[in-house]
């Protein structure tokens, strides 16, 4: 670090245990980049000073995370048009001044499963859970044309929301259920996601794991702990193909990245900061 180090730095509460400081630091050394990536600690009733603090001291910009996500729009001076209907910021670029929210949640997941060879043109989808993450992907698939999109989620509110925002600014045909799903629900799905916290650090399924399926669908799991959930396991013992959770939450840093560098990451970057994840998750 010397005078003209750039500072990127995340937002949230707690910090201590993310891994975007091991992700950008080795992409900044990577690209030769005089940038250095540090958290900040920042509570809920300090975040107008934080995003103050980002204008005062010229960072370059920032992730942010939990509990921020949502509060920091109205302290930004644009959002890019995907996070104003997401509704949630988790990367903010200083342009001379100017602070601008993006949301990487949605992009990542897509860029993960476009960067391993899938097309996403016309594919019917579904998605299980409508929290946070269902609606960034729902949004990001929406707007690469996807035919259609349907919620599963055991509640309706959440589910109804992201159906109406899908139906007000795209073509996508969307639609959603409290449904269990039933293994001819599945007959007519291209794409099969979970963006429920089932199988975070236990080995719950998502999904009945009765169902068996003779057609071929691409099983995603956002969860990422375990690296194999049993949601995946199931895919597998169907030979279905998956797109694991890790890949979602590199693809998201990666996009970050990007914004802040104007760098597209190689596949190779990929792999290698897959690997030092694998090590701490698994
Ligand atoms: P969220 O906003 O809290 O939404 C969770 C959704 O899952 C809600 O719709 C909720 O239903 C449903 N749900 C929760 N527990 C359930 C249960 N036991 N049975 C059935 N449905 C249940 O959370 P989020 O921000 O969307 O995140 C969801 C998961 O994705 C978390 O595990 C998170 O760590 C992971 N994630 C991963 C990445 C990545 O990069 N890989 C990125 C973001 C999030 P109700 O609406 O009825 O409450």
């Amino acid at each position: 670090m010397n005078s003209t180090t750039k500072i990127i730095g995340l937002l949230g509460h707690p910090v201590k245990h993310s891994f975007s400081p091991d992700i950008h630091n080795y992409l900044f050394e990577k690209y030769n980049q005089n940038s250095a990536y540090c958290c900040f600690d920042v509570e809920e009733d300090k975040l107008k000073e934080g995003v103050e603090g980002i204008k005062a001291l010229g960072i370059k910009g920032c992730n942010v995370t939990i509990p921020h996500k949502v509060n920091i729009i109205t302290h930004l001076d644009n959002i890019d048009k995907n996070a104003k209907l997401i509704g949630a910021v988790n990367t903010v670029k200083n342009e001379k001044g100017n602070l601008k929210g993006y949301n990487t949640d949605g992009s990542g997941f897509v860029k993960a499963i476009l960067s391993k060879g899938y097309d996403l043109e016309n594919k019917k989808i579904m998605i299980i859970g409508a929290g946070g993450a269902c609606r960034s992907i729902a949004v990001e698939l929406a707007s690469k044309g996807v035919l259609s999109i349907e919620i599963r989620n055991r509640s309706i509110n959440k589910a109804s929301e992201i159906v109406r925002t899908i139906e007000n600014n795209f073509s996508t045909r969307i639609l959603c259920s409290t449904e269990i799903i039933k293994e001819n629900d599945l007959d007519d799905i291209d794409i099969l996601i979970n963006t429920t916290p089932i199988g975070m650090e236990t080995d719950l399924c998502p999904i009945s794991e009765s169902i068996s399926l003779s057609k071929d669908i691409l099983v995603c799991d956002i969860v990422y702990k375990p690296h194999n959930t049993a949601f995946i396991k199931w895919a597998k013992r169907n030979e279905l193909e998956v797109i694991y959770g890790i890949d979602m939450l590199i693809n998201q840093a990666l996009h970050a990245f990007y914004i802040w560098t104007g760098i597209e990451p190689s596949k190779e970057d990929e792999e290698c900061i897959k690997n030092l994840y694998k090590k701490t998750i698994e």
